[in-house]
Protein backbone atom coordinates (compact mmCIF):
# COMPACT_ATOMS: atom_id res chain seq x y z
CA UNK A 1 0.00 0.00 0.00
CA UNK A 2 1.68 3.33 -0.86
CA UNK A 3 -0.10 6.74 0.82
CA UNK A 4 -1.95 9.47 -0.68
CA UNK A 5 0.92 11.90 -0.10
CA UNK A 6 3.71 9.48 -1.74
CA UNK A 7 4.07 11.66 -4.96
CA UNK A 8 6.37 9.21 -6.21
CA UNK A 9 4.70 6.03 -5.62
CA UNK A 10 1.69 7.20 -7.36
CA UNK A 11 3.24 8.02 -10.46
CA UNK A 12 4.74 5.19 -10.42
CA UNK A 13 1.31 3.44 -10.61
CA UNK A 14 0.48 5.98 -12.84
CA UNK A 15 2.90 4.28 -15.67
CA UNK A 16 2.34 1.06 -14.54
CA UNK A 17 -1.31 1.13 -15.39
CA UNK A 18 -0.54 3.60 -18.62
CA UNK A 19 -3.36 6.48 -17.12
CA UNK A 20 -2.32 9.56 -18.86
CA UNK A 21 -0.86 12.42 -17.20
CA UNK A 22 -4.42 14.90 -17.38
CA UNK A 23 -6.60 11.84 -15.52
CA UNK A 24 -3.82 12.36 -12.70
CA UNK A 25 -4.20 16.04 -12.56
CA UNK A 26 -8.05 15.26 -12.58
CA UNK A 27 -7.39 12.68 -9.64
CA UNK A 28 -5.52 15.08 -7.30
CA UNK A 29 -7.41 18.26 -8.00
CA UNK A 30 -10.40 15.94 -6.54
CA UNK A 31 -8.86 15.00 -4.16
CA UNK A 32 -6.78 17.83 -2.56
CA UNK A 33 -8.54 21.36 -4.23
CA UNK A 34 -12.37 19.83 -4.58
CA UNK A 35 -12.39 17.48 -0.83
CA UNK A 36 -13.74 15.03 -3.16
CA UNK A 37 -12.33 12.21 -1.31
CA UNK A 38 -11.61 8.61 -2.18
CA UNK A 39 -14.49 7.81 -4.71
CA UNK A 40 -14.79 11.41 -5.77
CA UNK A 41 -11.01 11.13 -6.97
CA UNK A 42 -11.42 7.40 -8.48
CA UNK A 43 -14.25 8.42 -11.02
CA UNK A 44 -11.59 10.79 -12.22
CA UNK A 45 -9.89 7.79 -13.29
CA UNK A 46 -10.26 5.51 -16.57
CA UNK A 47 -12.49 2.63 -15.33
CA UNK A 48 -9.63 0.03 -16.11
CA UNK A 49 -7.43 1.22 -13.32
CA UNK A 50 -9.82 2.18 -10.81
CA UNK A 51 -9.31 -1.10 -8.98
CA UNK A 52 -6.05 -0.68 -9.22
CA UNK A 53 -5.52 2.62 -7.66
CA UNK A 54 -8.64 1.78 -4.91
CA UNK A 55 -6.26 -1.80 -3.98
CA UNK A 56 -2.98 0.06 -3.97
CA UNK A 57 -3.25 3.45 -2.10
CA UNK A 58 -4.49 3.92 1.37
CA UNK A 59 -6.51 6.95 1.27
CA UNK A 60 -6.54 7.80 4.81
CA UNK A 61 -3.77 8.08 7.29
CA UNK A 62 -5.25 9.03 10.09
CA UNK A 63 -8.84 7.84 11.53
CA UNK A 64 -11.80 10.22 12.23
CA UNK A 65 -13.07 9.18 15.77
CA UNK A 66 -15.26 12.11 17.02
CA UNK A 67 -16.26 16.06 16.30
CA UNK A 68 -17.48 18.24 18.60
CA UNK A 69 -19.19 21.13 17.42
CA UNK A 70 -19.02 24.86 19.94
CA UNK A 71 -22.62 25.70 21.23
CA UNK A 72 -21.37 29.65 21.32
CA UNK A 73 -19.44 29.78 18.51
CA UNK A 74 -18.05 28.60 14.69
CA UNK A 75 -15.37 26.50 15.84
CA UNK A 76 -15.64 22.16 15.90
CA UNK A 77 -12.63 20.11 17.44
CA UNK A 78 -12.10 17.45 15.49
CA UNK A 79 -10.28 14.14 16.82
CA UNK A 80 -8.21 11.71 14.64
CA UNK A 81 -6.37 8.26 15.82
CA UNK A 82 -2.99 7.53 14.27
CA UNK A 83 -2.29 3.78 13.24
CA UNK A 84 -0.28 3.41 16.57
CA UNK A 85 -3.41 4.79 18.76
CA UNK A 86 -2.49 8.33 19.71
CA UNK A 87 -4.89 10.91 19.52
CA UNK A 88 -4.68 14.58 18.22
CA UNK A 89 -6.43 17.39 17.62
CA UNK A 90 -7.50 20.35 14.72
CA UNK A 91 -9.64 22.68 15.22
CA UNK A 92 -12.19 24.21 12.25
CA UNK A 93 -12.59 27.90 13.59
CA UNK A 94 -15.38 30.03 11.83
CA UNK A 95 -15.25 33.12 12.61
CA UNK A 96 -18.56 35.44 12.24
CA UNK A 97 -16.44 37.86 9.88
CA UNK A 98 -14.13 36.03 8.37
CA UNK A 99 -13.08 32.82 6.14
CA UNK A 100 -12.56 29.15 7.70
CA UNK A 101 -9.70 28.52 9.34
CA UNK A 102 -7.90 25.26 10.45
CA UNK A 103 -5.88 24.92 13.35
CA UNK A 104 -3.48 21.86 12.98
CA UNK A 105 -1.30 19.73 15.20
CA UNK A 106 2.21 19.07 14.39
CA UNK A 107 3.09 16.48 17.51
CA UNK A 108 1.49 14.03 20.07
CA UNK A 109 2.01 16.32 22.82
CA UNK A 110 4.84 18.71 23.23
CA UNK A 111 7.88 19.00 25.06
CA UNK A 112 8.20 22.44 25.44
CA UNK A 113 6.00 22.33 29.10
CA UNK A 114 4.78 26.49 28.87
CA UNK A 115 3.04 26.83 32.21
CA UNK A 116 -0.34 28.30 30.84
CA UNK A 117 -0.80 25.29 28.23
CA UNK A 118 -2.87 22.08 28.99
CA UNK A 119 -0.92 20.03 25.96
CA UNK A 120 2.28 20.99 27.47
CA UNK A 121 1.33 18.89 30.71
CA UNK A 122 0.72 16.30 28.94
CA UNK A 123 4.10 15.47 28.09
CA UNK A 124 5.44 14.81 24.67
CA UNK A 125 4.96 11.26 23.15
CA UNK A 126 5.81 11.67 19.05
CA UNK A 127 6.19 14.04 15.92
CA UNK A 128 3.76 13.94 13.89
CA UNK A 129 4.78 12.46 9.89
CA UNK A 130 4.35 14.89 7.25
CA UNK A 131 1.35 12.80 6.18
CA UNK A 132 -0.56 12.94 9.18
CA UNK A 133 0.06 16.78 9.46
CA UNK A 134 -1.44 16.54 5.62
CA UNK A 135 -4.04 14.25 6.20
CA UNK A 136 -5.53 16.87 8.73
CA UNK A 137 -6.25 19.34 5.99
CA UNK A 138 -7.25 16.55 3.71
CA UNK A 139 -9.75 14.82 6.27
CA UNK A 140 -11.22 18.38 7.82
CA UNK A 141 -11.41 19.66 4.14
CA UNK A 142 -13.84 17.17 3.47
CA UNK A 143 -15.69 17.50 6.66
CA UNK A 144 -16.65 21.18 6.10
CA UNK A 145 -17.79 20.59 1.93
CA UNK A 146 -20.47 19.61 2.79
CA UNK A 147 -21.11 23.25 4.64
CA UNK A 148 -20.38 24.83 1.29
CA UNK A 149 -16.71 25.80 3.09
CA UNK A 150 -13.52 24.97 2.27
CA UNK A 151 -10.40 25.58 4.76
CA UNK A 152 -9.09 29.24 3.54
CA UNK A 153 -6.01 29.25 6.28
CA UNK A 154 -3.69 26.72 8.11
CA UNK A 155 -2.49 27.73 10.97
CA UNK A 156 0.12 25.25 12.76
CA UNK A 157 -1.35 26.17 16.33
CA UNK A 158 -2.52 23.18 17.84
CA UNK A 159 -0.70 20.63 19.80
CA UNK A 160 3.24 20.53 19.82
CA UNK A 161 5.67 22.80 18.86
CA UNK A 162 6.17 22.59 14.93
CA UNK A 163 10.03 24.01 14.52
CA UNK A 164 11.18 20.68 16.74
CA UNK A 165 9.54 18.63 13.76
CA UNK A 166 11.20 20.44 10.99
CA UNK A 167 11.69 18.10 8.03
CA UNK A 168 7.99 16.55 8.41
CA UNK A 169 7.13 20.54 9.00
CA UNK A 170 8.79 21.53 5.70
CA UNK A 171 7.85 18.58 3.78
CA UNK A 172 4.33 19.33 4.31
CA UNK A 173 4.34 22.85 3.83
CA UNK A 174 5.85 22.32 0.39
CA UNK A 175 2.73 19.81 -0.51
CA UNK A 176 0.07 22.88 1.02
CA UNK A 177 1.76 25.43 -1.46
CA UNK A 178 2.58 22.57 -4.14
CA UNK A 179 0.17 24.07 -7.30
CA UNK A 180 -0.45 20.37 -8.50
CA UNK A 181 -2.41 19.84 -4.59
CA UNK A 182 -3.22 21.81 -2.31
CA UNK A 183 -1.98 25.16 -3.84
CA UNK A 184 -1.88 27.50 -0.90
CA UNK A 185 -0.19 30.87 -1.24
CA UNK A 186 2.46 31.66 1.90
CA UNK A 187 0.35 34.03 3.40
CA UNK A 188 -2.35 31.61 4.18
CA UNK A 189 0.09 29.39 6.09
CA UNK A 190 1.15 30.71 9.80
CA UNK A 191 3.27 28.45 11.78
CA UNK A 192 3.61 29.35 15.29
CA UNK A 193 6.63 29.15 17.47
CA UNK A 194 7.63 29.26 20.92
CA UNK A 195 10.60 30.47 19.73
CA UNK A 196 13.75 28.48 18.61
CA UNK A 197 16.30 30.58 16.81
CA UNK A 198 17.88 28.32 14.21
CA UNK A 199 14.84 26.89 13.35
CA UNK A 200 13.13 30.02 12.64
CA UNK A 201 15.98 31.18 10.84
CA UNK A 202 15.92 27.96 8.72
CA UNK A 203 11.90 28.07 8.57
CA UNK A 204 12.51 31.85 6.93
CA UNK A 205 15.07 31.02 4.42
CA UNK A 206 13.15 27.41 3.07
CA UNK A 207 9.66 29.07 3.36
CA UNK A 208 9.84 33.42 3.37
CA UNK A 209 6.57 34.51 2.54
CA UNK A 210 4.78 31.75 5.06
CA UNK A 211 3.98 33.87 8.25
CA UNK A 212 5.61 33.19 11.28
CA UNK A 213 4.30 33.83 14.44
CA UNK A 214 6.37 34.00 17.51
CA UNK A 215 4.62 33.12 21.18
CA UNK A 216 6.30 35.97 23.08
CA UNK A 217 4.21 36.27 26.21
CA UNK A 218 6.67 38.69 27.87
CA UNK A 219 9.83 40.47 26.81
CA UNK A 220 11.19 40.55 30.70
CA UNK A 221 14.00 37.19 30.55
CA UNK A 222 12.98 36.17 34.52
CA UNK A 223 9.13 36.32 33.52
CA UNK A 224 9.45 34.58 30.50
CA UNK A 225 11.76 31.84 31.90
CA UNK A 226 8.80 31.66 34.21
CA UNK A 227 6.29 31.20 31.61
CA UNK A 228 8.18 29.10 29.35
CA UNK A 229 11.32 26.73 30.20
CA UNK A 230 12.87 26.79 26.52
CA UNK A 231 12.83 30.86 27.22
CA UNK A 232 16.48 29.37 29.48
CA UNK A 233 17.88 28.25 26.88
CA UNK A 234 16.91 30.45 23.90
CA UNK A 235 16.97 34.11 25.95
CA UNK A 236 15.12 37.13 24.55
CA UNK A 237 18.34 38.27 23.30
CA UNK A 238 18.85 35.58 20.92
CA UNK A 239 15.14 35.88 20.11
CA UNK A 240 15.58 39.20 18.70
CA UNK A 241 18.24 38.59 16.21
CA UNK A 242 16.46 36.12 14.87
CA UNK A 243 13.42 38.21 14.83
CA UNK A 244 15.54 41.22 13.26
CA UNK A 245 16.87 38.32 10.37
CA UNK A 246 13.35 36.71 9.74
CA UNK A 247 11.38 40.33 9.61
CA UNK A 248 13.29 41.12 6.83
CA UNK A 249 10.74 38.78 4.90
CA UNK A 250 8.08 40.84 5.88
CA UNK A 251 6.59 41.36 9.23
CA UNK A 252 6.22 38.58 12.30
CA UNK A 253 3.23 37.83 14.49
CA UNK A 254 3.89 38.46 17.80
CA UNK A 255 1.46 36.93 19.83
CA UNK A 256 1.09 38.11 23.90
CA UNK A 257 -1.18 35.91 26.07
CA UNK A 258 -1.73 38.25 29.20
CA UNK A 259 -2.05 37.02 32.36
CA UNK A 260 -3.43 38.99 35.42
CA UNK A 261 -0.67 39.74 37.73
CA UNK A 262 2.31 38.29 36.01
CA UNK A 263 2.81 39.93 32.33
CA UNK A 264 0.14 43.10 31.99
CA UNK A 265 1.58 45.98 34.55
CA UNK A 266 3.29 48.89 32.76
CA UNK A 267 7.02 47.33 33.30
CA UNK A 268 5.59 44.59 30.72
CA UNK A 269 4.43 46.97 28.89
CA UNK A 270 8.00 49.22 28.66
CA UNK A 271 9.79 45.97 27.80
CA UNK A 272 7.69 44.76 25.41
CA UNK A 273 7.76 48.06 23.45
CA UNK A 274 11.59 48.15 23.95
CA UNK A 275 12.01 45.23 22.92
CA UNK A 276 9.83 45.65 19.31
CA UNK A 277 11.16 48.57 18.64
CA UNK A 278 12.50 48.19 14.85
CA UNK A 279 11.16 45.10 14.26
CA UNK A 280 8.23 44.96 11.71
CA UNK A 281 5.73 43.34 14.11
CA UNK A 282 2.04 42.89 14.00
CA UNK A 283 0.80 42.02 17.80
CA UNK A 284 -1.68 40.45 18.59
CA UNK A 285 -3.13 40.29 21.89
CA UNK A 286 -4.88 36.60 23.11
CA UNK A 287 -7.04 35.88 26.18
CA UNK A 288 -6.17 33.12 29.03
CA UNK A 289 -8.26 30.05 28.24
CA UNK A 290 -9.10 28.57 31.22
CA UNK A 291 -8.59 25.12 32.07
CA UNK A 292 -9.37 22.68 35.21
CA UNK A 293 -5.75 22.20 37.33
CA UNK A 294 -4.37 25.79 36.29
CA UNK A 295 -4.75 28.02 38.78
CA UNK A 296 -3.27 31.25 36.65
CA UNK A 297 -5.77 33.98 35.52
CA UNK A 298 -6.48 36.07 32.34
CA UNK A 299 -6.01 39.90 32.24
CA UNK A 300 -9.81 41.08 32.18
CA UNK A 301 -11.00 42.09 28.72
CA UNK A 302 -10.98 46.05 29.66
CA UNK A 303 -7.33 46.04 30.64
CA UNK A 304 -6.52 43.85 27.53
CA UNK A 305 -8.16 46.46 25.50
CA UNK A 306 -6.06 48.96 27.06
CA UNK A 307 -2.81 47.58 26.73
CA UNK A 308 -3.68 47.33 22.93
CA UNK A 309 -4.69 50.95 22.61
CA UNK A 310 -1.18 51.93 23.95
CA UNK A 311 0.57 49.29 21.58
CA UNK A 312 -1.73 50.80 18.63
CA UNK A 313 -0.65 54.62 20.43
CA UNK A 314 3.27 53.48 20.76
CA UNK A 315 2.99 52.87 16.63
CA UNK A 316 2.71 48.99 17.07
CA UNK A 317 0.33 47.60 14.82
CA UNK A 318 -2.22 45.47 17.16
CA UNK A 319 -5.16 43.35 17.31
CA UNK A 320 -7.19 41.86 19.96
CA UNK A 321 -8.25 38.35 19.38
CA UNK A 322 -11.57 36.48 20.79
CA UNK A 323 -11.28 32.82 21.34
CA UNK A 324 -12.76 30.78 19.37
CA UNK A 325 -14.04 27.37 20.96
CA UNK A 326 -13.49 27.49 24.34
CA UNK A 327 -16.44 25.68 25.30
CA UNK A 328 -15.27 22.52 23.47
CA UNK A 329 -11.80 22.85 25.00
CA UNK A 330 -10.67 23.64 21.21
CA UNK A 331 -9.17 27.18 21.99
CA UNK A 332 -5.31 27.72 22.10
CA UNK A 333 -4.14 25.65 25.21
CA UNK A 334 -6.52 23.60 26.08
CA UNK A 335 -6.14 20.70 23.05
CA UNK A 336 -4.84 17.82 25.09
CA UNK A 337 -5.21 13.88 24.59
CA UNK A 338 -8.12 12.85 26.53
CA UNK A 339 -7.75 9.30 26.76
CA UNK A 340 -5.86 6.72 24.88
CA UNK A 341 -7.05 5.50 21.69
CA UNK A 342 -5.91 1.86 22.22
N1 LIG B 1 3.98 25.49 20.11
C1 LIG B 1 3.52 26.57 19.31
C2 LIG B 1 2.11 26.39 18.76
C3 LIG B 1 1.04 25.82 19.67
S1 LIG B 1 0.25 26.83 20.83
C4 LIG B 1 3.62 27.88 20.08
O1 LIG B 1 3.91 27.84 21.27
O2 LIG B 1 3.45 28.94 19.50
C5 LIG B 1 -0.60 28.08 19.96
C6 LIG B 1 -0.72 29.38 20.77
O3 LIG B 1 -1.60 29.21 21.90
C7 LIG B 1 0.60 29.85 21.35
O4 LIG B 1 0.73 31.24 21.20
C8 LIG B 1 0.46 29.51 22.83
O5 LIG B 1 1.32 30.24 23.62
C9 LIG B 1 -1.00 29.81 23.05
N2 LIG B 1 -1.56 29.21 24.27
C10 LIG B 1 -1.16 28.10 24.92
N3 LIG B 1 -1.92 27.88 26.00
C11 LIG B 1 -2.86 28.85 26.03
C12 LIG B 1 -3.96 29.15 26.89
N4 LIG B 1 -4.26 28.36 27.93
N5 LIG B 1 -4.71 30.24 26.60
C13 LIG B 1 -4.45 30.99 25.51
N6 LIG B 1 -3.44 30.77 24.66
C14 LIG B 1 -2.64 29.71 24.91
Amino acid sequence: MVSIYDTDAIEALRIRNAVQPHRIKLFRNALFKNALGRAGALAELPEDARGEFARNIDFQVLEFTERHDSEIDGASKLVFKTTDGHLIESVVLRPATGRTSLCISSQVGCACSCSFCATGKMGFTRNLTADEILDQVTQASRIVKPEGRSIRNVVFMGMGEPLLNLEPLFQSLDFLRAAPFFNYAGSRLMVSTVGIPHAMERFSEKHPDVQLALSLHSARQEVREKLMPQARKYTLDMLRESLLETSRHGKVMIEYLMLSGVNDGDEDFQALVNYLRDIPAHINIIPFNEYAGCNLRGTPQLERKAFADRLKAAGFDTTLRYSLGADIAAACGQLVQHKKGI
